[in-house]
């Protein structure tokens, strides 16, 4: 049985219900997060807490809720849903109105759900037990907020399932100009001659937390250089390493896009260096 919180309490997830004026579920009107646990130990906990603050405050959802208030919430999911490898999902949408009206309303309070769900076990720095991605490509064709984590994820599920569809494990996006901006649920790196290359933050993607945690650790703890810059499609069907990172994914080695292999077709040397030290690390953040 999954326990889950609403609002202001633990209960069953059957037991779990929201009315249906929710403006969540009429508009997808709210910001969500997901953090990764691993044994009863969160990871990246205070980044993921101030990317949600921040989105809150970007569509204007004032919730006063500190760090120290969801990390109570997140604990007892964990500890009530077994401690094994858990995502932990927090949702807060502008709550239920009593009309369908597209303004925001002020005198209506936010509802929050948060429940744990299975997530992979952590990712093993061993190119055997790599698992490797095989990834679709097409146009991204999302709005132009994509630095908000936002629930309204039809264009991001749209491009996921294109990548599905055709049994790939994801789908890396190209803006119009043809430069890479993301995964439809991860972002996403080349590496060329053993420089990793990633874009850099704007309003095309998700600023992740796994891609802020790495940049970090590999900056302090490799001599692998980065590059935050446009990532041409050319470049990328020409990179050595093709990566994707997600707080459920850790660092996900892409080998095949488009039925082509990405370099020599198998998990690159710059990629266990990378997860080497993500995973040595992960625990600081
Ligand atoms: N981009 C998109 C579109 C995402 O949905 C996600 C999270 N699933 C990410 C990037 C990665 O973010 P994080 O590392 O914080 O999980």
């Amino acid at each position: 049985m999954s326990i889950v919180f609403l609002t202001d309490s633990f209960m069953p997830m059957e037991e779990a219900k929201i009315s249906p004026m929710d403006r969540g579920f009429l508009f997808g009107d709210g910001i969500y997060e997901v953090i990764p646990s691993y044994d009863g130990v969160l990871v990246g906990f205070g980044p993921h807490i101030d990317r949600m603050k921040q989105g809150l405050e970007l569509i204007g959802i004032n919730l006063d809720w500190d760090r120290a208030k969801w990390r109570e919430i997140c604990e007892a999911l964990i500890e009530k849903n077994g401690n094994g490898n858990l995502g932990i999902y927090l949702h807060v949408s502008r709550g239920a109105d009593s009309k369908r009206f597209h303004a925001y309303p002020t005198d209506v309070p936010a509802t929050i759900y948060a429940y744990a769900f299975e997530i992979p076990a952590a990712n093993v720095p061993e190119k055997s037990k790599a698992k490797g991605y095989k990834v679709a490509t097409t146009e991204d064709l999302r709005w132009q907020r994509c630095n908000i984590k936002s629930t309204s994820l039809l264009g991001n599920v749209m491009h996921f399932q294109h990548g599905h569809a055709q049994g790939y494990n994801e789908t890396i996006l190209f803006n119009e100009k043809n430069e890479m901006t993301e995964g439809s649920a991860c972002n996403a790196y080349i590496v060329k001659n053993g420089v990793v290359i990633t874009p850099p933050l704007d309003n095309q993607i998700l600023p992740g937390i796994t891609r802020l945690m790495l940049l970090d650790i590999l900056a302090k703890h490799t001599d692998i250089k980065v590059e935050e810059r446009i990532v041409t499609m050319d470049e990328v069907f020409a990179a050595d390493e093709v990566w994707l990172t997600s707080s459920s994914k850790e660092i996900a080695p892409v080998i095949q896009m488009d039925g082509k292999p990405v370099g020599n077709g198998e998990v690159g040397d710059t990629w266990l260096k990378a997860q080497t030290a993500y995973t040595a690390n992960k625990a600081n953040y």
